[in-house]
């Protein structure tokens, strides 16, 4: 007011010159999108970006192989490239050995397309040396970081890639394995998965597997599986365990999501459930559209309707489907720490293997994003760093510490 002005103009000035002093020296009390944005980008600079889960080795296989994409130049169509990882701040990938289901029936065996995806992994890396480099281990994903490159992990989705034989998860191992799925979609003799009605868990053979792969020093991965398989995980391991791509299911009631009973299992593990970005994993919204979309493409097929009908169904429904945001990951990721804790917390975007993204996550390029939101709702850079990385590293060094212990890690 003017007449404030006129009477405590000296006073004012004083206080103004204070703010200034204070702003100057201390952090800023509000920054700009752009400010957290860059915020994250440095903090990247000092901390690996680990992502748990990445299916761009199978999304190359389907189009052909290697020779049929250039990942050194930007690829609209992948939501993984060379300069889209980069400018995501990236500094581990574990890319996903997929194995589909469909070859439990009908060739080529399991095994076999583990093999070729590990093989693809390896060849892609080779590839392109300058960004990308290949690691087995927390120093090795560490070392490459400093050098620049972006580390390259293996993780085997589906454990029927063992085909029921410990002498070949052993070679897995040896090859560099560092996580095994233990189911995909589709129930095992040893282990079941998070889509089946069964309650049963892991099986005595479950339990010499998860044994196993402790003294490998090959992480239990438990995305896909159902709930009495990740108890009965958490009670068999020696070692902290992981969930490659899975979101907490208090949030969105999908099996394959993780319940809070479980969070808790995890936090007395040690372990890091790093989340998926799947919009019906992160939405409730869109889980609801997407059960409802089922059913009427079920209806639709019993009332006889062709292929093409179901097709353009589908194509109308998803066109109208609610979106998933990137703040919503955002708050799985806070519930995750609320209940779990800040050490069990981590990123596992599921890219080139979703088909719908969060609305501001469409690809690798984006991370700094959500690194930014979670700074913007006030967290420390400490917390952020175990997100971001610090959480997936500690979980790969005390795996390969208990592997060292109960057989050293030798095959
Ligand atoms: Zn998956």
């Amino acid at each position: 007011m003017a007449a404030d002005r006129r009477t405590g103009g000296r006073a004012v000035g004083r206080a103004a010159l204070f703010l200034l002093v204070f702003l100057s020296a201390g952090p800023p009390v509000r920054l700009s999108a752009q400010d957290y944005r860059a915020q994250a980008l440095r903090i990247l600079k000092t901390v690996p970006l680990i992502d748990g889960h990445n299916d761009l080795a199978d999304a190359i296989r389907t189009r052909g192989g290697l020779d049929s994409v250039d990942l050194a130049v930007l690829q609209p169509k992948l939501m993984s490239d060379i300069p889209k990882l980069r400018a995501g701040g990236v500094g581990a990938q574990f890319w996903a050995a997929y194995v589909p289901v469909t070859t439990i029936d009908s060739g080529p065996h399991p095994a076999v397309y583990a093999l070729e995806q590990i093989d693809l992994i390896k060849r892609m890396c080779a590839k392109y040396p300058r960004d990308l480099a290949m690691a087995r281990t927390a120093a090795d994903v560490e070392r490459n970081f400093k050098a620049g490159k972006v580390s390259c992990l293996i993780g085997i989705e589906g454990g029927h890639a063992i085909e029921n034989s410990i002498g070949v998860l052993r070679m897995f191992a040896a090859l560099g394995v560092r996580y095994i799925t233990l189911t995909h979609w589709r129930t095992l003799s040893w282990a079941t998965a998070s889509t089946d009605t069964a309650r049963r868990g892991l099986s005595p053979f479950g339990r010499d597997v998860v044994h196993e792969m402790n003294r490998l020093g090959i992480l239990v991965d438990l995305s896909h599986v159902n709930d009495a398989t990740m108890s009965d995980a958490l009670h068999a391991t020696r070692a902290p365990l992981m969930f490659s791509h899975s979101s907490a299911r208090a949030l969105t009631h999908h099996a394959r999501d993780v319940p809070d009973s479980i969070l808790k299992l995890v936090r007395a593990n040690g372990g890091v459930v790093m989340v998926n970005f799947n919009p019906g994993f992160v939405s409730e919204a869109v889980r609801v559209y997407e059960d409802s979309m089922e059913a009427r493409v079920r209806a639709l097929r019993a009332g006889g309707a062709g292929a093409t009908a179901v097709a353009d169904s589908i194509k109308a429904w998803t066109a109208r489907a609610p979106k998933a945001t990137l703040a919503q990951v955002a708050d799985h990721i806070e519930h995750i720490r609320d209940v779990a804790g800040v050490d069990a917390v981590g990123i596992g975007s599921d890219f080139d293997g979703i088909t719908e993204v969060p609305v501001g996550l469409e690809n690798v390029s984006t991370f700094p994003d959500l690194i930014a939101e979670l700074l913007r709702r006030g967290w420390s850079e400490e917390d952020v760093r175990k997100v971001a990385g610090l959480n997936a590293l500690r979980v790969m060094r005390a795996a390969e510490r208990v592997a060292a212990e109960t057989g050293n890690g030798k095959n």
